[in-house]
């Protein structure tokens, strides 16, 4: 029996990326609890962190590769390449090795695209693998494949705050670290539940909240933070971009922006004002009479006033993104910031709290069709995944490589992406658990976890962590699995460690981190390191210039469009039930590692809907199914709350089998196509 050990790493689950040190005895994590000395956790974490590392041993886990029967059965030519290493599973699965696993893989590429052309394979890759296979896998597809289709999960969350930073200040990232929460002295949250999906952080926003009234909060129910909120902002459905286009009008109509620093830092400054001024729905006059919401018409200025003249952040979260015009509310959101010097200071910035632990980090290593490593230019730019299901439809898609994302669960609109699966002739999943997706593979191949491999990873701060393994595995890295099959194609990698793989990333990638080697990061394990990366680290960012190719921050004004909710409530005629969807604290995502623990699991193992309680009467039973055009949910068990608005209901997204995105269909941000998972109108119907 081996002594316990004590080592550090970071937390695989939210963007968040606490610093965790697990017990470690006989090769097995025996408990986790917060690095006494993390930076980023503070001595705390939330349950996912302390009590979600069963996953690790599950009895489930994939670890031999799985290849499906009917798959052998239509290519008997792979079949018989790899015949001496196949043995039956069950009725629809057979195991193999995973030499004959990836040799059959690179067989099935060669012939599809041989057949369909080059571009007829895709990858899309999750945001919960390391950089480094991130990396390879973006390299692998458009390098070896020649296929310029690589995407990855922040295409249904983060990618508008890409796209609206990107377009307004030139980088897509959080401009602080966390601990400005500390420097800073007002605070907007706005479509964010911090206190479920980025715990730790809210409990920075909660302490300074609490010592000082200092925060706005806006959503479209009421969350944990109203109660430690000044000004407690309950909003309509899809009304973002008309408040803090409010906000802006305010800021203008009283003169309270920061001439200084528009005339130093920005451009474009007067023609926005005349635009804001004339906007007929910017006077948040407007709420005067919407029944219900009245309070918006006087909180909206104050928030606006104190935000303008005091040392600022805004938060959010995918409450703001995964809308029709996610991205314009994004610029709206750095237009508050540009208009009152809020950015690039200690204590005043923006902070777009990434979702999952890596999600940063994908975008960062290139797995997007429009950027090549380092936000360059790619050679060509792909199809978002969006298009690659039409794409699917059309038959110019025939493979798709999925790394660590669910397509078949977390995507919306999922009877269609199951019918647009139909039509491929190869499906390919590097996975820990059979997810929906897996379900749907022709070969399945067990990866190690974050738990059990080396890796960097990029938080919501854009600081970088060397993760370490707690346990040893047997099974392949993700980027082990992508380097067989290129092997098996063209013979050009060589990779011994995840380090050379990095190494590479320092060269390619070396506008955010020549300067951050594994040496390096490994001495600031702790500390970590916030891009970019050079001699030394960036904790805040346009401190001189923004990251524009000029420097200038810009202004690109976009009037909010009257429609759903707040047009409903306008003509005073709401009807039917508006749903959004959201987290909650006990699981992640897909469930797929925090079903698999048993404390985590107990605390929510069922999708709950919450409804009015003045809406009592249309739910006249237990559980209800809800519907749209495009599918209809599981039978949902019901809950009566004060805590949503009327004709409103919330439910989560974590379980597959509530089959909740069956009812969204393709409304999507419509610069980047992130789905609008914020808001739908269902049918309910009591079972
Ligand atoms: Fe892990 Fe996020 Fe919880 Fe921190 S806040 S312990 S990173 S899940």
């Amino acid at each position: 029996m081996e002594q316990m050990e004590i080592i550090d790493s970071v937390c695989t689950y939210c963007g968040v990326g606490c610093d965790i040190a697990a017990n470690v005895k006989d090769n097995t994590i025996q408990s986790i609890f917060a690095h006494p000395d993390g930076v980023v956790s503070e001595g705390k974490l939330c349950i996912k962190g302390k009590y979600g590392f069963e996953f690790v041993n599950a009895p489930d886990r994939l670890r031999i590769p799985r290849i499906r029967k009917s798959f052998l059965a239509k290519n008997p030519k792979i079949h018989e390449a790899i015949a001496l290493h196949v043995n039956e599973l069950d009725e629809t699965w057979c195991e193999t090795t995973l030499d004959a696993a990836t040799t059959a893989a690179a067989m099935k590429l060669t012939e599809i695209q041989a057949q369909y052309g080059q571009k007829s394979v895709c990858s899309i890759g999750g945001a919960r693998t390391s950089c480094e296979s991130s990396y390879l896998l973006q390299k692998f597809t458009r390098h070896t494949l020649n296929s310029p289709h690589v995407d990855n999960c922040a295409r249904i969350c983060h990618s508008p705050s890409l796209k609206g930073m990107r377009t307004t200040i030139g980088e897509g990232a959080a401009t602080n670290p966390y601990n400005d929460i500390y420097q800073t002295e007002f605070m907007i949250v706005i479509g964010s539940n911090t206190t479920e999906a980025h715990p730790i952080i809210s409990n920075r926003i909660v302490d300074m909240a609490t010592k000082h009234d200092n925060l706005a909060v806006f959503d479209v129910r009421e969350i944990t933070l109203h109660r430690f909120a000044k000004y407690k902002g309950i909003i309509p459905h899809e009304a973002n971009l008309l408040i803090l286009n409010m906000m802006a009008y305010v800021i203008i109509a009283e003169e309270l922006y920061d001439e200084d620093f528009l005339k130093d830092r920005t451009l474009g400054f007067d023609a926005f004002k005349e635009k804001i001024l004339s906007d007929p729905f910017a006077n948040p006059k407007y709420f005067e009479n919407i029944v219900g919401y009245e309070h918006l018409s006087k909180l909206i200025p104050k928030v606006a006033r104190e935000y303008a003249l005091k040392k600022s952040m805004i938060f959010w979260g995918l409450g703001i993104t995964e809308h029709i015009d996610g991205s314009y509310a994004v610029m709206a959101i750095t237009h508050l910031s540009l208009m009152t010097g809020n950015i690039g200071k200690v204590g005043a910035g923006l902070m777009p709290l990434r979702g999952q632990n890596n999600v940063q980090g994908a975008c960062d290593m290139g797995m997007l069709p429009y950027y090549a490593p380092d936000y360059q230019e790619p050679k060509e730019i792909g199809l978002m995944t969006p298009q690659l299901v039409e794409a699917m439809f059309e038959g110019r898609i025939k493979a798709v490589i999925n790394m660590g994302e669910d397509l078949t669960h977390v995507h919306p609109n999922t009877n269609k992406v199951n019918a647009a699966l139909n039509t491929l002739d190869f499906i390919f999943v590097q996975e820990l658990f059979m997810t929906e997706i897996a379900k749907r593979a022709d070969i399945v191949i067990g990866v190690k976890s974050a738990y059990e491999k080396t890796g960097v990873y990029v938080n919501a701060m854009r600081r970088l962590h060397l993760s370490q393994p707690l346990v040893k595995s047997d099974l392949p890295d993700d980027w082990e699995v992508i380097q067989m099959i290129e092997n098996k194609l063209s013979g050009d990698y060589a990779y011994e460690d995840s380090k050379q793989i990095w190494d590479e990333v320092r060269e390619v990638a070396h506008r955010r981190f020549s300067g951050a080697s594994y040496n390096r990061l490994e001495r600031h394990r702790v500390r970590g390191l916030q891009w970019p990366v050079h001699t030394e680290d960036t904790p805040v960012l346009h401190q001189l210039d923004f990251r524009t190719d000029d420097g200038y921050g810009r202004f690109h004004y976009h009037q909010y469009e009257l429609r759903g909710m707040v047009q409903e409530l306008s003509e005073k005629r709401l009807s039917g039930y508006h749903l959004t969807t959201g987290r909650t604290l006990a699981q992640y995502n897909n469930a797929s590692q925090t079903s698999r623990c048993e404390k985590l699991n107990k605390r929510y193992d069922e999708t709950v809907l919450l409804v009015n309680e003045n809406d009592a009467a249309d739910f006249s039973s237990e559980k209800v199914i809800l519907k749209t055009q495009y599918g209809q949910s599981a039978p949902l068990v019901v809950k009566l709350t004060d805590k949503v608005q009327p004709k409103t209901l919330f439910c989560t997204f974590h379980h597959a089998k509530s089959k909740i995105n069956n009812l969204f269909g393709d409304r999507c941000d419509e610069l980047i196509l992130t789905a609008a998972f914020k808001s739908i109108k269902v049918e309910v119907v009591n079972v």
